[in-house]
């Protein structure tokens, strides 16, 4: 074979490996689409026969009283996901009344939960989301914007397997070395940004190497945040350590989308299990004060 012929060959083959992976993830985000929000209600339903969607007929969104009667015979048939956790049986209320976002480590709660957060993007592989699909539970992405920007539909698709967009800043720097209007623009900028691209404003914000101070707090306020989340547990290749040895309720356990990122869920899922705890939704415990 000619050399021209053989790069041709090459590209051919190149061109429909794209073609192969573009097919799997248009599936997979059709999948996502498929599931719907409904669907990840229907899951949380039986735990919490008191929340919203079927309590009265209406949920916040104000949906018909017979996709709710939908939602809730379909529940009745679905298996139980013994990972999930039910709302939370009193809401601690955030603090904001001295103008700052209150710095959470943990969240002030007795439940046996802990939450599940997953930083910065950089790896988008289109295995997490059917890992995520197959856990059900929630979790929350604190992303960088040009991560966010490179690929919407992949955090659009995450959304629909349970995942919230939260944000952590645009150029990823040491908060306490930079000026109050870098400060101001990293965590403001982002906020508006993925609220135009993903429809929901963020309530959440994560300092890049969990470095934060008053100036972080007051501008997180200030922008609309609720609050600043740090971590009281970290994976690291596979393997969860909490800064305390064992879990306790209302742990935030950190991860990062890179290569390890399935192999880090199953850990911190096995220990869950072992020590007798479930995976809540991080925006359920951290509501306006
Ligand atoms: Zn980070």
């Amino acid at each position: 074979m000619s050399d021209f012929r053989r790069a041709g060959a090459q590209h051919l083959i190149v061109r429909r490996a794209a073609r192969r992976r573009h097919r799997r993830y248009a599936a997979v985000t059709v999948g996502v689409a498929a599931l719907s929000l409904s669907a990840f209600a229907t899951v949380w339903a039986p735990f919490d026969p008191a929340s919203d969607v079927v309590a009265d007929g209406t949920d916040v969104a104000g949906a018909s009283t017979s996709r709710d009667v939908e939602a809730t015979t379909t529940s009745s048939t679905a298996p139980l996901n013994d990972l999930l956790a039910p709302s939370p049986t009193v809401v601690p209320t955030a603090d904001i009344s001295d103008g700052r976002a209150p710095l959470v480590h943990r969240v002030d709660t007795t439940d046996p939960v802990i939450f599940i957060t997953i930083d910065d993007g950089h790896v988008r592989d289109p295995a997490y989301l059917d890992h995520f699909e197959q856990l059900g539970v929630p979790f929350t992405s604190f992303i960088t914007e040009p991560y966010a920007k490179a690929d919407p539909d992949y955090w659009t698709a995450t959304m629909a397997l349970g995942g919230s967009i939260q944000t952590h800043t645009i150029n990823h720097p040491d908060l306490n070395r930079v000026s109050e209007a870098t400060i101001r623009r990293e965590v403001c900028e982002p906020a508006a940004t993925f609220t135009e691209r993903f429809g929901v404003r963020p309530m959440l914000f994560r300092p890049p190497y969990g470095n934060s101070n008053d100036t972080v707090r007051r501008v997180a306020a200030e922008c609309g945040y609720q609050a600043v989340v740090h971590w009281t547990g970290s994976t690291n290749i596979g393997q969860l350590t909490m800064q305390e040895g064992q879990l306790k309720p209302g742990d935030i356990i950190l991860m990062h989308y890179r290569d390890t990122l399935i192999a880090d869920l199953d850990d911190v899922v096995a220990r869950a299990r072992a020590e007798g705890f479930r995976i809540g939704r991080l925006e359920d415990y951290l509501a306006p004060g």
